[in-house]
């Protein structure tokens, strides 16, 4: 699922309020980090063929450009998804309807 652009800045905002200094990649030691606007998900291993069901977890990846190392930040901790009185997935703004 792709961020709108207010999505974007309210996840650029949420980063810089808690990523504190410093910033550098712990693999190669350089401060080159690119933030993606797609949430991807982290699905529950099943052991065998894909399964789908069980737990996801949101994420929005950040990679360092110079390594490729990558962060996944939750997307319901960082207040882009939140669920819905049934438990699915809601956009932070579909929420406040
Ligand atoms: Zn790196």
């Amino acid at each position: 699922m792709k961020l709108n652009p207010e999505q974007s800045k309210q996840f650029l905002e949420f980063i810089n309020s808690k990523w504190k200094p410093s910033r550098k990649c712990e693999v190669c030691d350089q401060e080159t980090w690119g933030i993606t606007d797609v949430i991807f998900e982290l699905r529950e291993f099943s052991g065998g063929p894909v399964y789908f069901g069980g737990v996801t977890q949101p994420v929005i990846p950040i990679v360092c450009n110079t390594c490729g190392n990558t962060k996944f930040i939750n997307a319901i901790k960082a207040g882009i998804l939140k669920l819905d009185k049934k438990g699915n997935f809601v956009n932070h703004q579909e929420a406040k309807q």
